[in-house]
């Protein structure tokens, strides 16, 4: 993958999505527009927020940063759910879904989903997902936001991989508050039954499922979005997130680095601290935990 062209439509396989250029969304590339939109409105890099001069999203440090962020290949077990991520949610991953979940910039979620797909296939399952769902909002949360990032994420990833996306397999039947300061039980807790199986729920009976995130910290919010899918019988259960909390020795880096945005975040660099270290090596298993609920 080349980060210095995380401007968008780096590989053929995308799907359907908004048309891009130069950083602004919406704007259509035109020189003399371009050229004076530069002195008007200075593009700003999403990682550090200094000006950049490169048609791209990131800086060139900050574009080299996020090389550094990569996860060495293969599902870690998360309290027994194996979980696929390409990046470590360090900055300037951490800033780049940041800016795209809080300032509904959700285009700047495409390179990271192109880097989950690769994820996803480096990660060499024994069985290949042959349905993708996503972790789903609460609709007013959805509101809020203007956007659902798990379903954009899990919508590329569908397309790369060329399967199915069942974007209404799961639903969340309650809303839950922000979950920054607690721990593993805590979120367990809060996430009892707070997912539900929606009118798709049907279409994951037999199938190999991946179940789409955007950032994991404890698991819990997994863990709860998988017992919901039990009931329906899937063939195996493996999740793909954009970025994974840094083991707990690795907080006091992250949470220092400049423009690590991470107060605004549903996790935190903090968090890390309650969801352990990863523990254990590559486990290729495409899942498995078939427990009744
Ligand atoms: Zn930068």
């Amino acid at each position: 993958m080349n980060y210095d062209g995380i401007v968008t439509q780096d590989t053929n396989r995308d799907p359907p999505a908004p048309q891009l250029c130069c950083g602004r969304e919406g704007f259509v590339r035109i020189p003399v527009l371009t050229d004076l939109l530069d002195v008007l409105l200075p593009r700003l890099c999403v990682g550090c927020g200094e000006i950049n001069h490169d048609d791209t999203f990131l800086c060139g440090a900050c574009a080299e940063g996020l090389k550094q962020c990569r996860l060495s290949p293969g599902a870690i077990p998360l309290n027994g759910l194996p979980v696929i991520a390409p990046f470590e949610y360090e900055f300037p991953v951490s800033a780049i879904i940041s800016t795209a979940k809080f300032r509904s910039m959700p285009h700047l979620f495409r390179p990271l989903a192109l880097a989950m797909y690769e994820a996803l296939v480096e990660a060499n399952l024994d069985g290949y997902p042959q349905v993708v769902v996503s972790v789903p909002l609460h609709p007013s949360r959805r509101r809020e936001r203007g956007f659902d990032q798990a379903l954009y994420l899990a919508r590329l990833v569908a397309g790369y991989l060329d399967r199915s996306f069942c974007p209404r397999a799961l639903k969340r039947v309650r809303a839950t508050p922000p979950q920054k300061r607690s721990n593993r039980q805590q979120r367990l807790a809060a996430l009892h039954e707070a997912f539900g199986p929606g009118p798709q729920a049907a279409r994951v009976e037999g199938r190999r499922v991946l179940l789409v995130d955007d950032v994991v910290t404890t698991g819990a919010t997994l863990e709860a979005a998988v017992q919901a899918l039990l009931p329906q019988l899937p063939a195996g259960i493996v999740s793909l997130v954009a970025a994974r909390t840094p083991p707990p020795d690795t907080c006091a880096a992250a949470a220092g680095s400049p423009g690590a945005d991470v107060s605004s975040a549903d996790v935190s660099a903090a968090d890390a601290s309650t969801a352990g270290p990863p523990g254990g090596g590559p486990d290729n298993r495409c899942i498995a935990d078939k427990r009744q609920s």
